[in-house]
């Protein structure tokens, strides 16, 4: 695990904690410093402390995201609604606020190691549909589809929560990282276009099933409605 944290005291006592945890615990004092550990440790979890003396720690945390999946549990210092909602919308996984215990600190990393381990298979298959997310390719009947970027997300979000059905507030948050200037029309764009590739239409459609004014969910063809 790699622990981005300027405070020395705290460091002291969590690294001492989590090691005896059994974590492999990398020690960052600084954004930038935290970044290239990040790239050469290739750590399990990052625990990012909010105030940090270099960088902003939602900037941190954003050039994280941009470069890597890994689970992020932010520490904050103040229980700041405001702040922690934005980190989890930037794609933090989790929060802490100070002051914790090691133990505490403990128990969150597992239950993201946890979530880790249980999440969606990176090859979703729906019918004739092939979802590779983590190769970034989808097929029908082994024909590559035409994806822009942003479509190939939506299709994988919907085939990681295939059969389930998707609220619009929840593609805008979870796709698009923009759930307030993301309306609804920029949506259905992309669910029209993804249609085209999926050879349907909204009239008649096969593997997008849309329900009006409440989202959308991804299906095997010939599914029931
Ligand atoms: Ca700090």
């Amino acid at each position: 695990m790699l622990l981005i944290e300027d405070d020395e005291q705290i460091v002291a006592s969590l690294a001492k904690v989590l090691r005896q945890q059994r974590h492999v615990v990398e020690i960052a004092d600084q954004g930038a410093v935290g970044l290239a550990k990040l790239n050469a440790a290739a750590p399990d979890v990052v625990v990012l402390d909010l105030g940090l003396p270099d960088l902003d720690g939602t900037d941190v945390l954003k050039m994280i995201r941009s470069i890597s999946d890994v689970p992020v549990i932010i520490a904050t210092a103040r229980d700041d609604e405001e702040t922690i909602v934005r980190a989890l919308d930037l794609g933090a996984d989790e929060y802490v606020v100070k002051p914790f215990s090691g133990e505490q600190l403990d128990a969150r990393i597992r239950a993201v190691l946890r979530r880790g381990r249980m999440k969606a298979p990176s090859v979703v298959t729906l019918g004739d549909l092939r979802v590779d997310i983590s190769a970034h390719e989808a097929t029908i009947d082994g024909r590559p589809l035409e994806l822009r970027r942003r479509e190939f997300e939506l299709l994988s979000y919907l085939a990681e929560r295939a059969g389930e059905l998707v609220s619009r507030d929840e593609i805008a948050r979870e796709v698009w990282n923009d759930p307030l200037s993301t309306t609804s029309s920029t949506i259905d764009v992309h669910i029209s276009a993804l249609r085209r590739q999926l050879g349907e239409t909204a009239a008649e459609p096969k593997y997008l099933r849309a329900v009006r004014g409440v989202g959308v969910k991804l299906v095997a063809p010939g599914s029931e409605p």
